[in-house]
């Protein structure tokens, strides 16, 4: 279990002083000015050297895309920074307790991360449903800004502006470019790649969009230094990480673990177990509702990282992880999960706007036994039609979750068509996904 010493977010769950004063007690702001002073060159290998990588989802390098950024501005159009704290991937609720309880990890972050690459303006864009966040977020950055520490000619010794906008609960905001489009005042439809934000972002100029936790997590990989924290967890998959645990265990949370930490012990150690036992464990989604479902007997002894999760065609992604005890009625559960990136789906291309919905309507009715077993492989063939053929990885996303059924459960839905046909007017028909 992660020592409470090697802790990066020590008010997790907001019992002590969220303030600049609680903050600084547990470390924030100490020697920010020091770092900075090493310069942008020893930051950005640093960042690199620790093997963080993206809590976003997506798991890139954090160190490797700042260093796509300009160093200078050779055409006088200014670098931004922008934070994406759309936190809306279902099961994801881990950058919320970031803004609530240790907001200014997060504004030390920016600062720092905005000198790395340039940026003397960083905004935060926050999902529109997370209005108790939005306001201790500006509260913190008003105290950051009456200590000095924040604007021009602060005492860290980097001009830096920083902005919170809220956004309108939209969850196709988080996805980068569309969280650009929406910043700017448009609606929030993802932009096609290339040009990436990197060389084309926010108002046209170079910009990196980092998720909360990266950003909050680099001021303590700075001064602990890059080899503490790839001490933590297997090569590759480095340090410690917020995992949000939900479903059939006896006591949900959120913890900061040691990246790798087997699923077993991560359930046992902080969440009391499975509701029921071990026994009674059915399946996991382990990254959030858009990566693939994995079975109770792959999950239960893999390392909890990216890799390990890959090699069993699931991911990482957020860290939320969804357990299901076997009282689950899965084919269901994973109709209502297409439900919702159909309801999300910006609609700009048609393999998603048009199969999200065909995905769900299918789903719907295998879910209560009214379908063929023939559609069972047209399913999954148009799941593979949508997936990496749409502008943004919401397709991949509305995907997933059905291949990943069908992989596993193919037998629950065989049997539930045969029990519809043997009996099609029973009333065990349950769903209605809205
Ligand atoms: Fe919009 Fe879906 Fe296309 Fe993404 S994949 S751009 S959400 S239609």
């Amino acid at each position: 279990m992660l020592a409470d010493k090697d802790r990066i977010f020590r008010n997790l769950y907001g019992v002590h002083d969220w303030g600049l004063k609680g903050a600084m007690q547990r470390g924030a702001w100490d020697g920010t000015k020091a770092i900075i002073t090493k310069g942008r060159d020893w930051i950005i290998n640093e960042m690199k050297a620790s093997g963080l990588r993206g809590r976003g989802g997506a798991g890139f390098p954090t160190g490797l895309k700042w260093s796509f950024m300009p160093k200078e501005s050779t055409d006088g159009r200014p670098s931004y920074l922008v934070v994406n704290a759309d936190e809306s991937e279902p099961g994801t609720c881990k950058d919320r307790e970031i803004m609530r309880h240790d907001p200014h990890l997060l504004i030390e972050g920016c600062l720092i991360a905005g000198f790395a690459m340039n940026a003397h303006t960083g905004y935060i864009y926050v999902r529109g449903e997370y209005i108790h966040e939005r306001e201790r977020l500006e509260a913190a950055i008003e105290q950051a800004y009456e200590a000095g520490l924040l604007g021009k000619k602060n005492k860290c010794g980097w001009d830096f502006d920083l902005y919170v906008h809220h956004g309108a609960g939209a969850y196709i905001c988080g996805e980068e470019t569309a969280l650009l489009e929406s910043l700017e005042g448009k609606k929030g439809m993802p932009r096609l790649k290339p040009p990436f934000p990197a060389n084309v972002g926010l108002y046209g100029c170079p910009t990196t969009v980092n998720n909360v936790e990266s950003i909050a997590v680099a001021p303590d990989i700075l001064r602990r230094g890059a080899a503490w924290f790839s001490g933590f967890g297997r090569p590759n998959n480095a340090g410690t990480k917020l995992f949000c645990v939900s479903g059939h265990v006896n006591q949900p949370c959120n913890v900061e673990e040691a990246m790798s930490i087997p699923f077993r012990e991560l359930i046992d150690k902080h969440c009391g177990g499975i509701r029921g036992g071990w026994d009674n464990l059915l399946a996991c989604i382990p990254g959030g509702s858009s990566v693939p479902i994995v079975p109770a007997a792959q999950i239960v002894d893999c390392p909890m990282d990216f890799d390990a999760l890959k090699e069993l065609k699931s991911g990482l992604g957020t860290a939320a992880v969804i357990v299901m005890d076997k009282s689950t009625d899965v084919v269901r559960a994973i109709a209502r999960i297409s439900y919702f990136y159909k309801h999300e789906s910006c609609g700009q291309c048609t393999p998603c706007r048009e199969g999200t919905g065909w995905m769900w309507r299918v789903l719907t009715r295998m879910a209560e036994g009214r379908a063929q077993k023939k559609e069972i492989d047209l399913l999954l063939d148009v799941a593979g039609q949508v997936e990496g053929h749409t502008i943004c990885a919401l397709g991949d996303a509305a995907a997933w979750p059905v291949q990943g059924l069908i992989r596993h459960f193919r037998h629950d839905i065989e049997k539930r068509i045969d029990d519809y046909a043997a009996n099609p007017h029973s009333d065990s028909v349950l769903v209605a996904a809205e």
